[in-house]
């Protein structure tokens, strides 16, 4: 079929008037997707996150007519109450939560030695701040009939287990079981809930985890990741966030959408 006659959406503008909130979108691919859905076309992307200099940076250097920076702690759900009320009354609706912020424990355990005190630390960011944006960002999509998109970062030890970081493997399970039930409770109101689960790549959060140089990390992620020839980036990752958040994946929802180079496929 010629391709004039396809249903290919080749628009560079896949969000063209959409309201979106990137939690964690002071860095990493929390950034990289504030980028890429401004580049779509975006109305308003607001980057929310608790790096305040940082998250301002952010949001200055892709234009404050299209991007803007509200702090907040995800632990918190007042403060992410806070975050989505304010983005509905000065911007009108809400059509994308991309729920991305995350975090690892400062020590890498296994279930030998877990830290308990670490890990509560670990799920009020991991699970609860996860369930609070996705929460609050249903509500005013059905309280303003918005037939909206919502994506949760999870992560590839989401779905398999992992030798080290037992409180992390568990957050992100969490994660897809949070995205697993809200697709359900919410497909009668047409709002889609997916995730996205990257395999390890090099970002501030892998740095901290790990303790090694990026081009170490690298190495590390490469012998992870069976596709040959690309390293995973934040603007991979960022590439699937926006399928997901536009009407290029209108019929999908419920969807783990893995970013692994085939890890987890074997
Ligand atoms: P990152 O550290 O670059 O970005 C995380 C952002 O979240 C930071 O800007 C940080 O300030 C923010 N944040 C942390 N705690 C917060 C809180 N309480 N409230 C609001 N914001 C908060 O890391 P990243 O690699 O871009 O991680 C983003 C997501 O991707 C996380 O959920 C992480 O678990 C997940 N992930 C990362 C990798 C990887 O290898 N980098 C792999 C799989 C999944």
């Amino acid at each position: 079929m010629d391709v004039s006659e396809s249903n290919l959406n080749l628009s560079p503008n896949k969000l063209t008037g959409k309201v979106a909130i990137v939690t964690g979108g002071a860095s990493g691919i929390g950034e990289a997707t504030a980028r890429l859905f401004a580049d779509h076309g975006a109305r308003m992307v607001v980057i929310a996150d608790i790096q305040d200099d940082l998250g301002n940076q952010v949001a200055a250097s892709i234009g404050t007519d299209r991007c803007s920076y509200f702090h907040c702690d995800v632990a918190d759900e007042n403060q992410v109450k806070r975050l989505v009320e304010s983005t509905v009354n000065i911007y009108g609706h809400l059509d994308v939560m991309f729920s991305n912020a995350g975090i690892v424990s400062p020590s890498d355990q296994t279930i030998l030695d877990l830290n308990v005190s670490e890990m509560d630390t670990l799920f009020a960011v991991n699970v609860r701040g996860m369930a609070a944006c996705v929460k609050h960002a249903a509500r005013v999509m059905v309280e303003k009939r918005v037939r909206g998109s919502i994506v949760c970062t999870a992560s590839v030890v989401g779905s398999v287990g992992c030798t080290r970081a037992t409180d992390y493997c568990m957050s992100k399970h969490a994660v897809v079981g949070l995205m697993r039930a809200a697709s359900v409770q919410l497909a009668a109101r047409g709002i889609r809930v997916n995730s996205v689960s990257p395999n390890g790549m090099v970002s501030p959060l892998a740095r901290k985890k790990r303790g090694m140089s990026d081009e170490d990390l690298r190495e590390r992620f490469r012998k992870f990741a069976r596709l040959e020839g690309v390293d995973l980036t934040p603007k991979h990752v960022a590439d699937a966030v926006l399928f997901l958040a536009s009407s290029d994946s209108e019929f999908i929802t419920g969807h783990d959408l893995k970013v692994d180079g085939s890890l987890t496929q074997l």
